[in-house]
């Protein structure tokens, strides 16, 4: 593996108390209110960690969510955001640093939502599967005759469990999701996650991708009861973004995501298995991939 690429974060470096390892993320203890969230260059696809990492992914990760985070800043004010910096505590230790830093967000902690807050405005991937099946996505009839990957006519919320390590992400309806977060707040979350994805396929329409799908966290103020955006936002990692020129009904896209590293998955037969490593090849590609979303979606090269 090439020794920029970065799958592992040691506490004992760090000299932070990590408190949780996912899958991309490792996450340290600052002080009682604020986390270090530090994306490695791990990818995941189908729930499964592959053996080896993609180069410069953290990075990419935490600087396009700060992205993101800055135009919601601008475009939705009201919004709380866990982010509160991008510079590294003054802590760590100097050999560290560069271990740490540009994959690295200063957050601040909150009991989060246990839901994944979905958007979908075109059809594909699960909610293609369940409405070919039977017409419905979450449960939800939708009009009859859609084509793979076509455009919604508004775009619709269809939320999902939180899986535990080692388990699938199941969807859920909007009554089941008002059952776990309790109706007022589910309506919050529905209505904030719809305005973030319309203002994000806007934005990134215009230059040129295609917002087909993305997933919001959210947590909540324990003092205010107000909704907060956490995790990651926006990202290849949580969201399906397509070239808007190659875009064709009726098939699936050309993309700039995991869409790449999935098909690979699946034509190979190792979908879901433990322990793959990516050939050479595919983890390049993926990178690829990765760095032109970045590129077209902030208008800057990546260094
Ligand atoms: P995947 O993103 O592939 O589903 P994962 O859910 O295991 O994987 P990671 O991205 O590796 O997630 O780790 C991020 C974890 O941190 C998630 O469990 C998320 O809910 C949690 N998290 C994000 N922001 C905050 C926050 N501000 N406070 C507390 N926990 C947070
Ligand atoms: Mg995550």
């Amino acid at each position: 593996m090439p020794s920029d690429v970065v799958v592992e974060i040691n506490a004992k470096d760090v000299g932070l108390e990590k408190i949780a390892s996912g899958k991309v993320r490792e996450i340290f203890k600052v002080d009682d209110e604020t986390l270090l969230f530090v994306a490695t260059d791990r990818i995941s696809a189908y729930d499964v960690v592959l053996e080896n990492g993609i180069s410069g992914k953290g990075a990419l990760l935490t600087q396009l969510s700060a992205h993101w985070f800055d135009l919601i800043r601008t475009h939705i004010p009201s919004l709380q955001l866990h982010l509160i910096s991008l510079s590294l505590p003054p802590t760590i230790p100097p050999e560290t640093q560069p271990l740490l830093v540009n994959r690295s967000m200063q957050v601040r902690r909150h009991p989060i939502l246990p839901i994944e807050s979905i958007v979908r405005g075109y059809i594909t991937g699960s909610a293609w599967a369940e409405y070919r099946a039977s017409g419905t996505v979450n449960g939800m009839r939708l009009a009859a005759g859609l084509r793979e990957s076509q455009k919604l006519e508004t775009a619709i919320w269809t939320p999902s469990t939180k899986a535990e390590a080692g388990e699938h992400d199941e969807n859920i309806s909007k009554e089941r999701a008002g059952e776990i977060l309790g109706e007022e707040v589910a309506g919050r979350v529905e209505g904030m996650s719809l305005r973030l994805y319309e203002m994000a396929r806007d934005y990134a329409e215009k230059r040129g991708i295609l917002i087909a799908d993305t997933k919001f966290e959210f947590g909540l103020d324990a003092q205010t009861n107000e909704l907060v955006l956490v995790d990651e936002v926006l990202t290849p990692d949580s969201s399906r973004f397509w070239s808007a020129e190659s875009y064709v009904v009726g098939r699936s896209q050309q993309s700039y995501d995991k869409q790449y590293l999935r098909d690979w998955l699946t034509s190979t037969g190792n979908r879901g298995k433990e322990g793959v490593t990516l050939p050479e090849d595919v983890a390049r590609r993926t990178a690829e991939k990765y760095t032109e979303a970045y590129e077209r979606l902030t208008g800057k090269a990546w260094p």
